[in-house]
């Protein structure tokens, strides 16, 4: 297999922060005091953190200057105007609503179009994204391609929605009872993975022809846009910003986590294509009530100043090369070593397959929450379970799912870690592969919340 060349930094480094280093006895003690929950242990007891990439970001020295500059007004602030303009200018929207972060604009946007009764369809929801519909009293379906649920299949574009599938479910579910389309790009829950100019397209002809509204879920808009220039016939020779404007043509509304691609440690957006759609007031009103006026949206002004610059430093083609490329670097050491991850690797992150890492293990002992925890004993190194332990229960039965796939998430923080680092995950993981068959057992729930559990929960290993 040829080996993959690291792309290297666009940038260099001016600040750091030391990292701490326990033994494996003390990370042993310290996972099971946190009830083999990840998210309980102190982030500085991990020595590489890649629980998530959102809000964990290295900012710019531009982004720090623009803290500075912040205009704190409470209306109308100077940042929030340009803030504005940057939106306006990369997405073609009318209207841009800061929110305090991704979740935040589902809380405004959600119950607008669902309520007791109704489904919002999506090729596939995000944790939180899902748990809205389920608060606005709606259910939510997912219709994500086929190719997605296989991790060994190296198709491109596994994000997409299948269209049959969506049609199928609207006839099924009753045009009137669908409430929202959501398409989710990337698909983060499928391992970051693209979705398609084509699919965009194609979801939203049929939302056209249903007359149902598209939201687009676009934490990771500039990612999915650098997938469809790299691979997608007809793209390599447009500008990222020309792909961005044309795939959000295809939407009616955004929902954004701006923690993500915005490359921020704080904020999101909401964004509506038709400026003066009645939607507009609606939005507005459930932002004042529930994240603050909507000139600030829940934000200081010094954050909406480092999102506005953080949005054009997301799409520069430059950083976006190198950041893929960290992908494509781990992923790459992980074939040589036969470690199955969902393939190709996607957008911000390598999702490894723990069920295929761990066969004896039943996804009601959360053969990925096993590798995670596995994972931090190794090396200190914190990830995040996507499988069944993140998808919970059942809301109408309260029986425990089963997920598509047992993913154990190494989300990379965006212009944090080096090549090094990535070494690190790679010769940690392998270390656990060659042990793997002595790992025959996962864990089991001692205590959960109702909903968005794993953030939460509490877990032992069963003997
Ligand atoms: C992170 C994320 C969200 C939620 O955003 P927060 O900023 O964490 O509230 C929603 N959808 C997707 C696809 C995400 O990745």
């Amino acid at each position: 297999m040829m080996e993959k060349k690291y792309v290297a930094e666009p940038f260099r480094i001016k600040a750091v922060e030391p990292l701490k280093m326990l033994t494996r006895a003390e990370r042993e003690e310290k996972i099971q005091a946190a009830k083999y929950n990840l998210f309980n242990l102190a982030g500085e007891d991990c020595y590489i953190d890649l629980l998530t990439d959102s809000g964990t970001n290295a900012m710019s020295q531009d982004q720090w200057a623009g803290i500075m500059r912040g205009d704190e007004a409470y209306a109308g602030s100077s940042s929030y105007y340009k803030l504005m303009d940057a939106g306006k200018d990369i997405f073609g929207y009318g209207f841009i609503q800061p929110v305090h972060q991704g979740r935040a604009a589902e809380k405004v946007l959600l119950p607008l179009f669902l309520s007791e009764g109704k489904f919002a369809i999506s090729n596939m929801f995000f944790d939180t994204t899902r748990a809205h519909v389920i608060l606005a009293g709606a259910r939510p379906i997912d219709c994500v391609v086929e190719e997605a649920k296989d991790p060994k299949v190296r198709a491109k574009f596994k994000g997409n929605m299948d269209v049959r599938k969506l049609e199928e479910t609207i006839n099924e579910k009753g045009i009137e009872n669908v409430g929202l389309v959501v398409m989710t790009i990337t698909n983060n829950s499928a391992g970051g993975q693209p979705v398609s100019m084509e699919n965009l397209r194609a979801v939203s002809e049929i939302c056209k022809k249903y007359d149902l509204p598209m939201c687009i879920d676009a934490a990771r808009f500039a990612e999915n846009a650098h997938f469809i220039k790299r691979d997608e016939d007809g793209y390599q020779d447009k500008e990222i910003k020309e792909i961005i404007r044309e795939m959000f043509s295809y939407g009616d509304m955004f929902t954004m986590s701006a923690k993500k691609d915005a490359i921020l440690n704080i904020g999101g957006l909401l964004g509506i294509k038709d400026g003066d759609s009645p939607l507009v007031l609606d939005v507005k009103a459930n932002c004042i009530s529930y994240e603050g006026f909507f000139t600030y949206g829940g934000l200081a002004g010094r954050d909406l100043e480092a999102m506005a610059i953080g949005l054009y430093e997301g799409i520069e083609e430059n950083y976006l090369e190198y950041r893929i490329g960290q992908m494509e670097y781990l992923a790459a050491r992980l074939d040589e070593a036969g470690i199955a991850y969902q393939s190709p690797v996607g957008g911000h992150g390598v999702f490894i397959d723990a069920a295929d890492m761990f066969p004896d293990i039943p996804y009601y002992e959360f053969p990925a929450q096993t590798l995670c925890i596995e994972l931090y004993k190794e090396a200190g190194i914190r990830t995040c379970d996507i499988g069944s332990y993140m998808l919970g229960n059942d809301p109408d039965t309260n029986e425990q799912l089963k997920a598509d796939f047992e993913f154990s998430r190494l989300a990379i923080p965006r212009r944090v870690y080096t090549q090094a680092h990535l070494d690190i995950m790679a010769d940690a993981l392998i270390a656990i592969k060659e042990r793997a068959s002595d790992v025959k057992k996962g864990y089991r729930i001692t205590w959960e919340p109702p909903i968005l559990r794993h953030f939460q929960a509490h877990l032992e290993p069963i003997e």
